[in-house]
């Protein structure tokens, strides 16, 4: 079943593909997972807010997450990740951080939210790696750069200074 040589359209590769996640599942476990290492207890109610959803979409979702193993819920409602839900939850606010780093380094910006969002259901573990360590690259020349121009910017003004 895994040929997939050539050209197809977005939804063709999506068919292909053998993940047993949608971009919505990843979406909602990667907020739970932000959720909990915030340190706040996640419940239907609190979801809805943060994802700007209705309550009748989460309650559907959480069922469906649970029954692929990735929550379990427990009483007053509140939800839990299972240890599968607290791997894959991990990579997924990892694959967002590297995205998000990338992206506003690129347009140097501080806020890519939505494109980092919007894109990062579709990059390879693989590429999110290597994104990662070309980001941190990205990083560090920046920073000096930016170092040494604020250092400039300091020479000049003592230049600029007028004789005593
Ligand atoms: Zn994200």
């Amino acid at each position: 079943m895994k040929e997939q040589n050539g050209f197809y359209t977005l939804k063709g590769y999506q068919k292909n593909d053998s993940a047993d996640m949608t971009s919505a599942m990843e979406d909602y476990l990667e907020m739970i997972c932000r959720i909990l290492q915030q340190g706040e207890t996640v419940k239907v109610g609190e979801l809805s807010q943060r994802l700007h959803v209705k309550p009748s979409s989460v309650t559907k979702m959480v069922q469906q997450l649970t029954s692929c193993g990735y929550l379990h819920s427990e009483k007053y409602g509140l939800i839990y990740l299972t240890q599968k839900g607290s791997k894959v939850g991990k990579y997924l606010l990892y694959r967002h951080d590297v995205l998000f780093r990338f992206l506003c380094i690129l347009n140097h910006s501080q806020d890519e939210l939505e494109e980092a969002e919007k894109i990062e259901h579709f990059l390879t573990p693989a590429t999110i790696h290597r994104l990662d360590e070309l980001t941190k690259e990205l990083e560090i020349t920046r920073g000096k750069a930016s170092a040494e121009l604020s250092q400039k910017g300091q020479m000049n003004s003592i230049e600029k200074r007028p004789p005593p």
